[in-house]
């Protein structure tokens, strides 16, 4: 699905030395390099501050512990998505309220959502699943009005630009209280092993957090609070200070990429190519169609036997995982989730990815679809 050796390969030297100076440095926890990339980070993003952490699923869970939430308060999140989000609201006893999702966007449903508020609902976590930003302005609108706190789960979307009504624009994570993500190899700013970071515009927020991050440590020894360890190490940060100043065209090549998918499979019955958005540019972390009476699992097959694989995100509704079932949830409470979690494909997306790979893919999809 990825090619992280040819990426690598292009900045192997820069990254090689970066490595290197990191081990003759031993500053391998809490390191220059930690703090210049936060620096740098929050300059790409034009965010007051990055705090950096061990990966994507502590950003989500540091976010939530630093907003003094108590035990059975509710926050409400996307049923179509990874498990991590609503993975760290149980784990600190708050409790998870599934709502659907927008079968053109993926992402969170406005009208579902407003509905699931209730006087115990706290914060709410849009997902920018695949690479596209929620629709953030409706989310900030019914949080102001409900007063609720937003936490932008940007795992998917880094890079990604949202754009306001009103002409401005500002990049993902950065548009509600605190903006999360993940530097795990394969999304598009990847380091070589975890990763994960936090951005806040809010000077109090961005103490705590770091705090919570560090033991729960304001000062050196000085416990205010129950905290987490959770770092990003200096190679890993040697890492992504070389490959951010690539982010912008790793991003564009994937744009390019999904363009060519979608020039080719637009017109082709039985696919539905996806949706771009006038609110938010595309960054597709996942190149994902939609089918219509085709064989999933027929498609699969057939791509694997050319060599090409596929995957499906996600297959199993969180509402139906064993470890979130909730009594009085049904499936006819998701009717999108439910349908894309059986229509649903991903293609190959990355980098890397030339003319040839793309055009050896799309006809291996068209063989089966239109045979
Ligand atoms: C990858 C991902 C995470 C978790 O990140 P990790 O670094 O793997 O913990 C959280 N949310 C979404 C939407 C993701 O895609």
């Amino acid at each position: 699905m990825v090619d992280l050796k040819s990426q690598y390969l292009k900045i192997k030297e820069t990254v090689d030395s970066s490595i290197q100076e990191v081990i003759n440095s031993t500053a391998f926890i809490k390191g220059p390099e930690v703090t210049k990339f936060q620096e740098e980070l929050a300059d790409y993003l034009n965010v007051n501050h990055v705090v950096a952490c061990g990966n994507g699923t502590d950003a989500l869970q540091i976010a939530l512990m630093a907003l003094g939430l108590e035990p059975g308060d509710e926050v409400i999140t996307a049923d179509f998505t990874f498990a991590a989000t609503v993975e760290v609201i149980g784990l600190l006893r708050l409790k998870p309220v599934l709502v659907d999702v927008d079968r053109d966007t993926f992402s969170i449903n406005l009208v579902e959502l407003e509905k699931a508020i209730t006087p115990k609902t706290k914060a709410i976590i849009p997902v920018h699943l695949f690479g596209q930003c929620a629709n953030m302005e409706g989310v900030l609108d019914i949080a102001k009005r409900h007063n609720l706190f937003v936490i932008e789960d940007t795992a998917q979307a880094i890079g990604a630009e949202y754009k306001f009504k009103d002409g401005s624009v500002r990049k993902a994570g950065t548009v509600g209280d605190i903006g999360t993500t993940s530097f795990f190899p394969s999304k598009n700013l990847g380091c070589y092993g975890d990763g994960g970071a936090l951005f806040t515009n809010d000077d109090d927020l961005a103490k705590r957090l770091r705090a919570i991050v560090n033991h729960g440590m304001y000062e050196r020894y000085y416990h205010e609070e129950v905290g987490v360890n959770s770092r990003l190490d200096s190679i890993q940060a040697a890492v992504l200070r070389s490959k951010l100043p690539h982010l912008d065209t790793y991003n564009q090549a994937r744009y390019n990429a999904a363009m060519h998918y979608n020039a080719a499979f637009q017109n082709v019955s039985g696919l539905e190519v996806p949706t771009l958005v006038d609110y938010s540019t595309h960054v597709f972390h996942q190149y994902t169609l939609k089918l219509n009476g085709v064989d999933r699992a027929g498609l699969q097959t057939h791509l694997k036997a050319k060599g090409i694989p596929s995957m499906i995100y996600y297959p199993l509704a969180l509402h139906n995982q064993k470890a979130y079932l909730q009594e009085g949830v049904t499936d006819s409470q998701f009717p999108v989730t439910m349908e894309l979690c059986s229509n649903v494909i991903s293609l190959p997306m990355h980098t890397e990815l030339k003319e040839d790979d793309l055009d050896y893919i799309i006809d291996a999809v068209k063989e089966f679809v239109e045979k």
